[in-house]
């Protein structure tokens, strides 16, 4: 062990400091194995005090701290890949619920808690956290609001940002920032919790948060629906949104290739629908009158029906069959790893412009390479599209994945012209950083090397990830 993973071991002590060559693994092994890294140790603090000890330790000796929650972001942030001097600070021991207040709505949850924890917590207590993402049950709300992680809900309840009031945060310099305010009014200067929202690890460690809790749903009505194509489905989302009866908290685009591989590679999954359809919609609608929801959304959807904007619906009666609907979509990520190679795009564009960057997106990609599957589909509520392309079928999966870059471009070219964002909600990371200077204003990209500079002038704190180092 090093000499300072040995004064770390002090702090934390030594259990708490793993070395172990395959002990190590599964920090630096990320989920999409686009990434494989390197790091002298990994620490795992237990306290917001230890945090704030090790943080001093590494300001001293320059020692670079690459902040880790539950392993499952999608752009490279939470592994270091220089020569491995780094050290991979894991926030999962801190994993207190500290409080539930019911009268303000909100909770003080430490960074380590998992987002289903977290959703759990506020349930047992009669109330609804409701980010939501298919990565619930291993990342970590320090994780969630340092990528301002987005998700299934983000049409009612908004992103990770709009979920937190307030923050305790480790600065570089080792001082602990109690933020934590339960406050739903609070003009008292600069909104500083919003720096280190989003901030992927770069300014300050998250070690606990207050989040915003909203009233359980009386009822929740979950249609899996057939719709000929994105424009209907646009169409069916601005009439669902005043007209579905009740609040519209759910709209995911699906298209019939997803549904083919979820299909053929999650056990356990059945159409719920007779005939294929070219796309697809989950919709879910909650209301707090635990009566009549069902025989509105039936009405609604017997309207679009007639309009041809739906051709097909099934509406779920049970738990389990809202389960299952909810299985088709959350293991389309999963499902495409089976298919070979596949390059990704996480982007957003204005939502009345979905339909027009996917029929450019689709016609560009499946010109550059002959035989690739698109698989785009997600969140059409929020005008965010996971553009997906998966190899040919028996094309060479490295020869394929080499376009990447090229193919990236091209994509985020059409982004630009519709006055998008490259990432939506997965972040920068290590893997979109360069391409940061092409579509970050000038001066917002000084603005934002002003203040890491000023933060955390020695460079200690994932250095890296989102800028260059
Ligand atoms: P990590 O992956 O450990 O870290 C992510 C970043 O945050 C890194 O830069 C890291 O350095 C930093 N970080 C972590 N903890 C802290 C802390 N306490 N303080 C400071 N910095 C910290 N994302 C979405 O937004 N929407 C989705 O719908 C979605 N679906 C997903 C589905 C699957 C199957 C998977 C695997 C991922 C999905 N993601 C999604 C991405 C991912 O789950 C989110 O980015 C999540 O918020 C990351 O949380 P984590 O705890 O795993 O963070």
């Amino acid at each position: 062990m090093s000499a300072i993973l040995d004064r770390m071991a002090g702090i934390v002590g030594a259990k708490n400091v793993i070395t172990d060559a395959d002990a190590m693994v599964p920090y630096l092994k990320e989920w999409r194995d686009l990434f494989r890294g390197k790091a002298q140790g990994i620490v795992r603090p237990g306290s917001t005090a230890e945090v704030a000890e090790l943080v001093k330790l590494a300001a001293e000796t320059g020692t670079v701290l690459v902040p880790q929650g539950g392993n499952t972001g999608l752009v490279g942030g939470q592994i270091p890949i220089s020569e491995g001097k780094e050290v991979i600070l894991s926030l999962q021991r801190l994993d207190k619920v500290r409080a539930v207040d019911t009268d303000g709505d909100t909770m003080i949850v430490e960074a380590g808690v998992t987002l289903k924890r977290a959703q759990d917590a506020a349930e047992a207590a009669g109330r609804l956290f409701p980010l939501s993402l298919a990565s619930e049950g291993s990342c970590t709300i320090g994780g969630n609001l340092s990528t301002n992680a987005g998700g299934t809900a983000v049409l009612a309840y908004g992103n990770a940002r709009e979920l937190c009031m307030g923050l305790e945060v480790v600065l570089p310099d080792g001082r602990i920032w109690n933020g934590l305010r339960q406050l739903r009014k609070d003009n008292t200067g600069y909104d500083l919790k919003n720096l280190f929202i989003g901030a992927e690890g770069t300014l300050g460690i998250i070690t606990a948060a207050v989040l915003k809790l909203f009233p359980a749903p009386a009822a929740r009505a979950t249609a899996f629906l057939a719709v000929p194509d994105p424009a209907a489905a646009l169409e069916l989302l601005n009439a669902a949104k005043a007209g579905a009866g009740g609040t519209l908290t759910t709209f995911e685009l699906m298209p019939r290739i997803g549904m083919d591989f979820v299909l053929r590679h999650a056990s356990g999954t059945r159409d719920p629908l007779s005939e294929p359809s070219p796309w697809y919609v989950l919709m879910e609608v909650s209301a707090q009158q635990a009566t009549g929801l069902d025989e509105h959304v039936e009405t609604f959807l017997g309207e679009a029906l007639e309009k041809g904007i739906v051709t097909d619906a099934a509406l779920a009666g049970s738990l389990t069959q809202r389960a299952d609907f909810w299985k088709l979509r959350e293991m389309l990520s999963e499902v495409q790893t089976y298919e070979g190679g596949s390059i990704k795009h996480d982007v957003s564009v204005p939502i009345h412009a979905t339909p027009e960057f996917l029929a450019r997106a689709i016609a560009t990609v499946e010109a550059m390479v002959p035989g690739c599957r698109p698989v785009p589909f997600g969140h059409l509520g929020d005008g965010n599209i996971h553009f997906n392309v998966s190899q040919p079928v028996g094309a060479d999966k490295a020869g394929f994945l080499a376009r990447w870059s090229e193919m990236n471009e091209a994509v985020h070219a059409i982004v630009a012209e519709l006055h998008g964002s490259i990432s939506a909600e997965h972040g920068i990371g290590r893997l979109k950083r360069d391409l940061l200077p092409g579509v970050k204003d000038p001066v917002e990209l000084d603005l934002m090397r002003t203040l890491k500079k000023t933060l955390d002038p020695k460079g200690i704190l994932n250095p890296g990830a989102v800028l260059q180092a």
